[in-house]
């Protein structure tokens, strides 16, 4: 190839002086274009101790996947220098400006391979670049980490925390957010009380202020109720409506499962000629809202709502505590709140359900946090959104090999990390090797 081509391409990769390309070669049946890169420094300055002009020892060959030229997959090669330091006495390979020590990928590659996992699920991602998902997740793993370094949390004021289970549930991981800023802000394995504990000790490492946190939406677990007055004494806890809802479908589904074990033909009048799909669909809807009914679930239910089966009662209750969270946040007073709840505790006493009556009792001990939590509209919106996108990066994780490389990526996602490596095809970004991209050694 004529040295005007090398010359086009050493533009075209961005490469900074002294690397030139030196040469290019296009195998059009393998898909493939490597480029031979080369540094035509005479002297360096060590790369270990800064001293100017030092001799070069040898020159070691490395390569590395470069972003696709169209459909062609891109390797650069270089022999990269050692330089022998008369000033410290070190021989040291010198750091080439396209990739991090060590990587076999240049910036611009990893910071592709970043923004799609920002969007796709990581074994996705792997295909499309036609690399094994196991190397994207030690990116991830390297960038998050580095990216957290530099976050700061310094104005955290509001905190939601929260189990979820990973691994088809054999394993639990507890997870803070910032419910102002509606990101991630921590996640660690277990769900004791000393992951708050953990939390705090992050909190700090990030410049925040654990006595600045005024607020904690939370379940009605023990574990968090101990580790936040532990760790985050000047909170007030609220138990948000996601986790005391879910508590009523809980109690819902126990009167459900026994009715239909005890009274199974109480159930089948009830229903007329309903086969088990319909059943099915019916036992669905009760968990939902009616808005989000079908057809089917319209006229399954009309006769649930006035029908005197155990799980009728059990779901006007379930519908009765949605409509207290609903009219609380519309009247936006204590006293209003208070006595809602206080009405359907004592309405639940005396169902003769036990599912219900136990649920009164556990809100009944709560009570003020609950209260707290029932006029808590924002934040309450904020604990289900979080959730949904945790559920997302759970679907993205698929595949994954442990709980840090699945906590690594609810990081990538959730965290709105400020320090990440940027797609490199931003447009008004030029492209090219030269462009400045977040690394650290
Ligand atoms: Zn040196």
């Amino acid at each position: 190839m004529s040295s005007a081509v090398e010359a086009l391409f050493t533009q075209a990769l961005g490469l900074p002086a002294p690397w030139v390309v030196k040469k290019v070669e296009l195998d059009t049946a393998k898909k493939r274009i490597d480029f031979q890169v080369a540094s035509e420094a005479k002297r360096l300055d060590c790369p270990a101790c800064a001293a100017k002009n030092q001799g070069i020892h040898d020159r070691v060959e490395r390569s590395w996947r470069h972003l696709n030229f169209f459909e062609f997959e891109a390797w650069l090669h270089a022999e990269v220098p050692r330089v022998d330091c008369g000033t410290c006495g070190k021989t040291t390979t010198e750091e080439v400006p396209w990739a991090r020590p060590g990587s076999g990928f240049t910036l611009l590659f990893e910071a592709l391979a970043i923004s799609l996992c920002r969007d796709l699920p990581v074994s996705q991602a792997a295909e499309l670049l036609g690399v094994r998902d196991k190397r994207l997740w030690r990116q991830i793993e390297h960038y998050v980490t580095q990216a957290r370094a530099l976050d700061t949390m310094e104005d955290v004021t509001v905190v939601g925390v929260d189990e979820t289970s990973v691994h088809r549930g054999h394993t639990y991981i507890t997870v803070v957010h910032d419910l102002k800023a509606q990101r991630l802000l921590f996640a660690t394995p277990g769900k004791d009380h000393s992951t708050l504990q953990a939390f705090k000790d992050d909190l700090v490492a990030h410049q925040g202020d654990p006595a600045k946190i005024q607020h904690v939406c939370m379940d009605m677990s023990g574990a968090f109720r101990k580790g936040v007055s532990q760790a985050l004494p000047a909170a007030d806890i609220s138990y948000d409506r996601y986790h005391v809802v879910a508590l009523a479908n809980v109690a819902m589904d126990e009167v459900r499962r026994e009715e239909m074990r005890e009274q199974p033909a109480a159930v089948k009048a009830a229903l007329g000629d309903t086969d088990r799909a319909v059943l099915k669909g019916v036992m669905w809807g009760m968990r939902k809202n009616p808005g989000s009914w079908t057809k089917t679930q319209v006229d399954a239910m009309h006769w649930r709502q006035h029908s005197t089966l155990k799980s009728a009662r059990a779901w006007r209750l379930k519908q009765a505590l949605r409509d207290v969270y609903a009219q609380a946040v519309h009247q936006n007073e204590a006293a209003v709140a208070t006595e809602l709840l206080r009405r359907w505790t004592s309405w639940a006493m005396r169902s003769r359900l036990g599912p219900f009556k136990r649920l009164a009792l556990t809100l009944r001990e709560h009570f003020d946090g609950v209260v707290r939590g029932m006029l808590d509209g924002r934040n309450n919106a904020y604990v289900e959104a979080m959730n949904g996108l945790l559920q997302q990066a759970k679907r993205a994780a698929r595949g994954y090999r442990n709980v840090q490389t699945f906590i690594a990526i609810a990081y990538l996602r959730m965290s709105k990390l400020k320090h990440l490596p940027e797609s490199p095809f931003t447009p008004a970004k030029p492209y090219g090797l030269g462009r400045t991209v977040h690394y650290c050694t």
